[in-house]
């Protein structure tokens, strides 16, 4: 006999809080003592963000990276940095959040909306490259939720066209592809630090400069602080093109530097924890858990599964409510359409009182142009995942989903 579902009155999964546990600690207070210490709170006078970007370069075995105010920051730098300008195209994914396309506009480029794979929820090779123009430039691959792309068909593309790569890996923190980290296979990788991420500076970001050219480190470093040239034995402030004050803080990077080596801590954690919900989800009819892509290792930023309505009794939003009955929280989708279908992209106007620069190019963001991107979004699940969790809490969401699953699968698919 099935238990009644909480919803109708039966008994709840979940009757205990979920872990929790604090984020920031002595380490990160001892840190900002020190930044305080200095005397200057200025990036390039004190040690606390060089520092931190030391040991995120150690830690990605790269080069050189930049830091910036925000993920948003770091993209618009690393496009900056690239090159891309007014009239340019930028292929992106259109599920994720919006800070992946706020820098392609900045530069009066036009984001173009490429589709996604319907059980990874990331850029479909095969529509990234229907998609390319004269106009394209770049592509702004997303990891979404810490699942990487499929990184060597969409490096092979942007070979083929000679095409810059912007790897955004805000919600993707020690990720692999094939053996490598995410951020360190484009040409650039840009990561989040704002206090929603795996790891928070209050905001923040940080760009890596892949090409280990230091004329291409001049040039990020630059773009993110007015375009002034800081190595030069002198500042010169010759500035032959804009760019913005995207600068982190000494606070930031002092904080940042504790957070670091929780990091390693943080995303272990949420890799076995996801990979104990795919597990757990796997083979139940009318559910569908994502798809790690092949060669992929994901640190489960969030955890997005999807429902065959055709199998389910009820509606997507149904199955939510039931789900929050037994105790275990969750939305619909992860953000609510494709970025496209925002009035912004609807109307073409990023700018009030013009359709620049939309209006040099013909880009549609009509109703219908990435099918499996809305249908995602439609008809999947998202739940959080945090590493103060507890195995108990892993184990009672996925009873939890078991459980609204019987009750609402069709007679003849159970
Ligand atoms: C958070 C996020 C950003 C923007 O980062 P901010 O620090 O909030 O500006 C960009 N892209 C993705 C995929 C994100 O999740």
């Amino acid at each position: 006999m099935l238990e009644n579902l909480a919803i109708n009155g039966g008994p709840q999964i979940k009757t205990t809080p979920f872990g929790t546990g604090n984020r920031f600690g002595d380490a990160e207070l001892q840190e900002l003592k020190e930044a305080l210490e200095q005397g200057t709170l200025f990036y390039h006078y004190g040690h606390k963000v060089k520092q931190f970007l030391q040991k995120f370069n150690e830690m990605y075995g790269v080069k050189y990276s930049v830091a910036t105010s925000s993920g948003t920051a770091a993209i618009h730098v690393a496009l900056g940095a690239a090159g891309i300008t007014a009239g340019d195209e930028v292929i992106t994914s259109p599920i994720t959040d919006q800070g992946t396309v706020i820098g392609i506009l900045y530069q009066n480029a036009i984001p173009v909306f490429a589709d996604v794979l319907p059980d990874t929820y990331n850029l479909d090779p095969i529509s990234l490259e229907a998609c390319i123009t004269e106009r394209t430039k770049a592509i702004v691959v997303v990891h979404l939720a810490g699942n990487p792309c499929d990184m060597d068909a969409i490096m092979a593309i942007a070979n083929k066209y000679n095409l810059k790569v912007i790897e955004d890996c805000a919600q993707s923190y020690l990720c692999y592809y094939k053996g490598r980290l995410t951020g360190t296979i484009g040409d650039y990788g840009c990561f989040s630090t704002n206090d929603f991420k795996h790891i928070s500076t209050g905001d923040g970001g940080m760009v890596t400069v892949n090409s280990g050219q230091e004329e291409d480190y001049s040039i990020t470093h630059a773009f993110a602080d007015k375009n002034y040239q800081r190595f030069d034995h002198a500042v010169s402030r010759d500035i032959h093109h804009i760019a913005p004050n995207y600068r982190m803080t000494e606070l930031q990077g002092a904080v940042g530097i504790a957070q670091l080596d929780r990091l390693d801590w943080i995303c272990t954690t949420r890799n076995t924890y996801g990979t104990m919900l795919i597990d757990g989800l796997s083979g139940l009819a009318g559910i569908y858990p994502p798809r790690i892509t092949e060669g992929g290792v994901s640190s489960f930023w969030f955890f997005l599964f999807r429902l065959d309505t055709a199998m389910l009794k009820g509606s997507v939003d149904d199955f939510v409510a039931a789900l929050n009955a037994e105790g275990i929280s969750c939305v619909r989708g992860y953000i609510p359409q494709p970025v496209y279908l925002q009035p912004l992209f609807q109307t073409k106007e990023a700018y009030p009182g013009t359709n620049y620069p939309f209006n040099l190019s013909e880009v549609s963001y009509e109703e219908g142009i990435c099918p499996q991107a809305e249908n995602v979004l439609q008809s999947s699940v998202r739940m959080g995942i945090s590493e103060f969790y507890t195995v108990s809490d892993i184990e009672e969401m996925i009873a939890a989903i078991r459980k609204v699953a019987a009750h609402f699968i069709k007679e003849g698919f159970n």
